[in-house]
């Protein structure tokens, strides 16, 4: 299940409903592929909301993985470690691979982003949930997309 959003902007009429998907990863030469943390953005080139890599840093992998005795996701954390260390590119939009990124900001009740277009202040609400279709989309440990997969991710 995917959670989704609503977005719209206070100064224009903006607005998109978007999907926060979970199935992502990356691939390294040897399997299995790694989960991809993603965040919303504004994307420069897309011009809306996308997700886009978020490249935690080493102290977020290690709070993540403090107290976390699955032995999947300890091995997918550490997998994980070694892209962020060898990490060359800024963080990736997931739609396009554009680097003109702007975050979105996490508030008290809502998550906000700056509209690129006009310079006002989206807010994202969550609106639902939905079932979202389709497998994996696999990127390469620089956020590059390689390809779709058939098959589900289910951690963390
Ligand atoms: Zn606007
Ligand atoms: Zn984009």
């Amino acid at each position: 299940m995917a959670t989704l959003f609503t977005a719209q902007c206070d100064r224009c009429d903006f607005n998109q409903t978007i999907a926060a998907r979970t199935n992502y990863a990356y691939r390294l030469p040897e399997p299995p592929d790694v989960f991809l943390w993603t965040q919303f953005v504004w994307c420069g080139e897309c011009r809306k909301i996308v997700q886009a890599e978020k490249l935690l840093t080493e102290e977020e992998i290690d709070a993540w993985l403090a107290g976390q005795w699955n032995r999947r996701i300890r091995l997918d954390g550490e997998r994980y470690r070694q892209i962020i260390v060898g990490r060359q590119s800024p963080a990736r939009c997931l739609t396009c691979g554009s680097v003109d990124i702007v975050a979105a900001k996490s508030g008290e009740h809502v998550a906000t982003v700056l509209h690129g277009d006009c310079g006002g202040v989206v807010s994202l609400n969550r609106s639902g949930s939905a079932r979202i279709e389709g497998g994996i989309d696999v990127y390469s440990a620089e956020g590059e997309f390689i390809v779709g997969v058939l098959k589900q991710y289910c951690y963390p």
